[in-house]
C-alpha cells in the first residue's frame, strides 16, 4: 500500500510540474510571437472597447491554455485516480464536473480581469484596486460556497444520525464553541476518499463531512474528526486565512504593477492595459501566485496542528484520533511520510505520520489527573 501511495504521489507531481511547464509556455508563447497582439487586433475589428478586447484575448488564452493542457488534467484528475482506485466516477459524470467548474471558474476570472483592466486603464493605483476586488470576490465566493456551489457537484442532506449529532452536541459544549450544523455530501457516488471542513461564513457556517467518512470510520473516529473541525471555528482559523490571503494579495498585486511596468516597453505592449498583454499578466500573476504557496502552507500546517490539539483535549481520546488518521491514509491513498521539501512547499496538512506522532507524544506527556475524575 505504502509503495503503490509513494508511486502514485510521485506521479502526480511529475504530472502535475509537466501541466505548469506546458501552460506556463503557452502564456509565454502566446505573448512572444505576437499571437495575442494578432487576437486583440482582430477583436478591435469589431469595436474597439477595451472590454471587448480584453473579453477576446481571454477567452483565447484559456482557450488554449484548457486544450493545450487537457490530456494532462485527464490523466491526473480521471485515469490515475482510477487506475488506483481511488475515484469510481464514470469519465462522462467526471467530465461534466468539470465542465461546471470550468465555467463556473471561467465566468469568475473573467468578471475579475475585466474589472482589473478598467481599472488598469484608468489609475496608475490599480493594483490596490485590483487587490481588493480579489479579496472581496474571494470572500463572497467563501460565504456562498457551501450554499451555492457545493450544492452544484454534490447532493447535500443534513446529519440524521441522532446518537452522533447529540455527540457533536456535547462536544461544542465541552469545547465552547457554537454547536455549527453538520451537512454529508454524497462523495461515494464519485471517490473512496474521506475528508471533511469548516465552510462558510456568518449563517452559511457548517461543517460539511463526505458521507463515506460515516461509512469507513467508527463513531469515535468520527468524533475526532469533528472535534478538529470544531477546533477549526473555535480558533477563527477562517478569519486567519482570509486575513493572510488579502496581505498576501496586496503584496502580489504591487509586485505584479512593478514587474508589469518594467517589462511591458521590452515585450512590445502600448500601455499597462493592453489586452494583448493578457497572457503576459496572466503569467506574472501565475507565477507570484506559486511564489505565496508554501507560506500559506506554512500557516495553514500550523492552524491544522492546533485543531488536531484541540480535538485531542476535547475528546481525550488519542486511539480514536489516530485510528480516524490510519483509516484516512488507507483511503485516501495518502503520502504518510512525503519528502521533508514537498511537505513544506506544498502540503496544506502536516503527513499523517506527523500527525499521528504529535497525537502520540501528547498522550506520552499529558498528565494523568484526568483519570481519577
Ligand atoms: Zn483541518
Amino acid at each position: 500500500m505504502e509503495h503503490s501511495a509513494a508511486r502514485y504521489h510521485r506521479l502526480q507531481l511529475a504530472l502535475s510540474v509537466l501541466a505548469l511547464v506546458l501552460g506556463a509556455g503557452w502564456l509565454l508563447a502566446m505573448t512572444l510571437t505576437a499571437v495575442a497582439r494578432l487576437v486583440a487586433e482582430l477583436a478591435m475589428t469589431v469595436t474597439d472597447r477595451l472590454w471587448w478586447a480584453v473579453l477576446v484575448v481571454s477567452a483565447a488564452t484559456s482557450i488554449g491554455h484548457t486544450v493545450l493542457t487537457a490530456p494532462l488534467t485527464i490523466a491526473r484528475s480521471y485515469w490515475l485516480p482510477r487506475r488506483y482506485g481511488l475515484l469510481h466516477q464514470r469519465l462522462a459524470a467526471w467530465a461534466f464536473d468539470r465542465l461546471k467548474a470550468a465555467a463556473l471558474g471561467g465566468l469568475v476570472g473573467l468578471i475579475v480581469i475585466e474589472v482589473i483592466y478598467a481599472v488598469m486603464a484608468r489609475t496608475p493605483a490599480w493594483w490596490i484596486f485590483a487587490a481588493a476586488f480579489v479579496a472581496t470576490v474571494s470572500l463572497l465566493g467563501a460565504v456562498v460556497f457551501p450554499v451555492w456551489i457545493v450544492p452544484l457537484f454534490y447532493t447535500l442532506t443534513p446529519l440524521r444520525d441522532a446518537a452522533l449529532a447529540e455527540r457533536l452536541e456535547k462536544l461544542a459544549r465541552r469545547a465552547g464553541v457554537p454547536v455549527l450544523g453538520v451537512w454529508l455530501v454524497d462523495q461515494s457516488r464519485k471517490s473512496r476518499t474521506l475528508n471533511a471542513a469548516v465552510a462558510g461564513f456568518g449563517r452559511t457556517r457548517r461543517i460539511i463531512l463526505f458521507d463515506t467518512l460515516l461509512e469507513r470510520l467508527g463513531p469515535d473516529e468520527v468524533e475526532s474528526v469533528l472535534a478538529h473541525e470544531l477546533g477549526h471555528h473555535a480558533h477563527h482559523d477562517m478569519w486567519r486565512m482570509v486575513v493572510i490571503q488579502t496581505a498576501l494579495g496586496f503584496a502580489t498585486f504591487w509586485v505584479a504593477d512593478q514587474l508589469l511596468r518594467a517589462t511591458a516597453g521590452p515585450i512590445g505592449l502600448r500601455n499597462l492595459a493592453d489586452p494583448a498583454g493578457v497572457p503576459w499578466f496572466a503569467l506574472v500573476i501565475g507565477a507570484l501566485g506559486l511564489v505565496g504557496i508554501p507560506l500559506v502552507n506554512w500557516h495553514s500546517r500550523a492552524v491544522e496542528r492546533r485543531a488536531d490539539d484541540f480535538a485531542l483535549s476535547v475528546t481525550g481520546d488519542a486511539g480514536a484520533f489516530i485510528s480516524a488518521m490510519e483509516r484516512l491514509a488507507e483511503q485516501n491513498l495518502a503520502e504518510r511520510h512525503p519528502p521533508r521539501w514537498k511537505e513544506t512547499l506544498l502540503s496544506s496538512h502536516p503527513s499523517v505520520d506527523r500527525r499521528i506522532g504529535r497525537a502520540r507524544r501528547r498522550v506520552a506527556s499529558a498528565p494523568r489527573a484526568s483519570e481519577s475524575e
